[in-house]
């Protein structure tokens, strides 16, 4: 519980917001000089390279959005209406939605604790109750990557096809391998918030010449080899624009300076929280290097204040010693500081409330009811599954790389003063 007054923050101090360091001006004004206003140019032709050779697969293709580009990949994926997929449960709905987009089922499977992704184990259950799904969709939260090794064996043994969302892993390893190139079709992002913006854009990444063409092909409307109009495929117009390109092609350089501005972040944050009831969220360091999109922590279920969560508010019990991500997030707000939920477990979702929901024990089912849980325990009594665990115990905590270490340092503190 607040047990201290804090004067607000004189600027905000963002999640994570865009970074420009001027070479994209550049890039999109040479769009305009050239006159390539247009979703054909050197930029898109550059950054399309460029992603390639750093994620190191055969193709990339630049989309509008990350949105579109899972989209194509469903579409590389086949799935059909009707078909059931398997999809990461914890996540932003834009992972999921494109399985709809295309009538396909989404089922869920369980998020693990050792890095806030899909579980390998409920991810073997899930074939055994459904051995006919053929498509997997998994993303690596807040740029960790998930247990790919496990998770692959499992895939290649129900030979299913991977779909990789790393919109929020760009430039993070898993065994030496960057994410987006971990599966059969990859994706990244570079939406406003991301690691590396073009103020909107994505990626489609794949080893697949055939794959990339077809992409080409779908996200320019479908047009056929010939002098008019023809169609034989459903278009779409889902091909990145040259100016985008440009803000992207000037932000590609600085992977590597934000992750390590990100990664400062993180590590700020885990040395400052050290010795309260918190985690921050959690990768293996022997197989994986973060990109450290988003630092997050996690409050010991014995360190938890009472807390209720309906479809939209939220209310909680002050108690001495004790808090909840709410009245943190709260806090923060206040003083002119952005946190962010965890993502709400799409399970839990009234939109895919009925679909599917597969834990280590098995069908699990979406609870209607809000928790007061003290920990990790539901109004009924029963543990809650792993996402809606993190969810209720874990928050996002302001990660913008242009947050000085001043705000921060006042960020903590401020976390600090909710335990008292
Ligand atoms: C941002 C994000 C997307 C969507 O990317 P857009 O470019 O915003 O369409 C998809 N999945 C995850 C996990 C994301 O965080």
């Amino acid at each position: 519980m607040l047990g201290k007054k804090f004067t607000a923050f004189g600027r905000k101090v963002w999640l994570s917001s865009p970074t420009m360091h001027g070479e994209e001006l550049a890039y999109m004004q040479e769009a305009f000089k050239t006159n390539w206003m247009s979703t054909v140019g050197a930029n898109i032709n550059e950054v399309e390279r460029i992603a390639a050779e750093k994620i190191g697969c055969g193709y990339a293709v630049a989309l509008s959005t990350g949105t579109a580009s899972l989209h194509m990949a469903m579409k590389l994926a086949d799935v059909r209406p009707g078909d059931k997929v398997f999809c990461s449960d914890m996540t932003f709905d834009a992972t999921v939605n494109p399985v709809v987009y295309e009538g396909g089922i989404p089922i869920f499977i369980d998020t693990e604790y050792d890095t806030w992704n899909m579980d390998p184990v409920a991810l073997e259950k899930a074939f055994e109750l459904h051995p006919d799904v053929k498509v997997v969709v998994l993303a690596h939260l807040y740029g960790t990557p998930g247990k790919m090794n496990e998770l692959r064996a499992i895939c290649q043994k129900h030979g299913a096809v991977i779909v990789e969302d790393a919109a929020e892993s760009f430039g993070a390893t898993y065994r030496g391998v960057q994410t987006g190139r971990l599966g059969d079709y990859g994706v990244i992002s570079f939406n406003g918030n991301k690691i590396i913006t073009g103020s909107a854009g994505g990626m489609l990444l794949t080893d697949s010449k055939e794959a990339a063409e077809k992409v080409r092909k779908w996200s320019t409307q479908s047009r056929e080899n010939a002098s008019w109009y023809q169609h034989e495929e459903l278009g779409y117009n889902y091909r990145m624009s040259n100016v985008i390109a440009g803000v992207v092609r000037g932000q590609l350089p600085y992977l590597e300076e934000h992750i390590a501005q990100k990664k400062a972040i993180y590590e700020r944050y885990r040395e400052g929280l050290k010795d309260l009831p918190v985690q921050v969220n959690p990768f293996d360091a022997a197989v994986s290097v973060p990109n450290f999109w988003l630092s997050c922590m996690i409050i010991d279920p014995e360190a938890m204040c009472k807390q209720v969560r309906g479809e939209s508010e939220a209310l909680y019990v002050p108690e001495h010693g004790k808090s909840c991500p709410t009245e943190i997030l709260d806090v923060l707000a206040s003083c002119n500081a952005e946190g962010r939920p965890i993502w709400k477990p799409m399970h839990m979702q009234p939109i895919y409330r009925m679909n599917d929901f597969v834990t280590r024990e098995g069908n699990g089912r979406a609870r209607t009811n809000a928790y007061i849980a003290g920990g990790s325990v539901g109004t009924d009594g029963n543990p809650l599954d792993v996402g809606m665990d993190i969810f209720h115990r874990g928050l996002c905590l302001p990660s913008d790389n242009k947050m000085t270490a001043e705000e921060q340092a006042k960020v903590i503190e401020i976390i600090r003063a909710c335990f008292e």
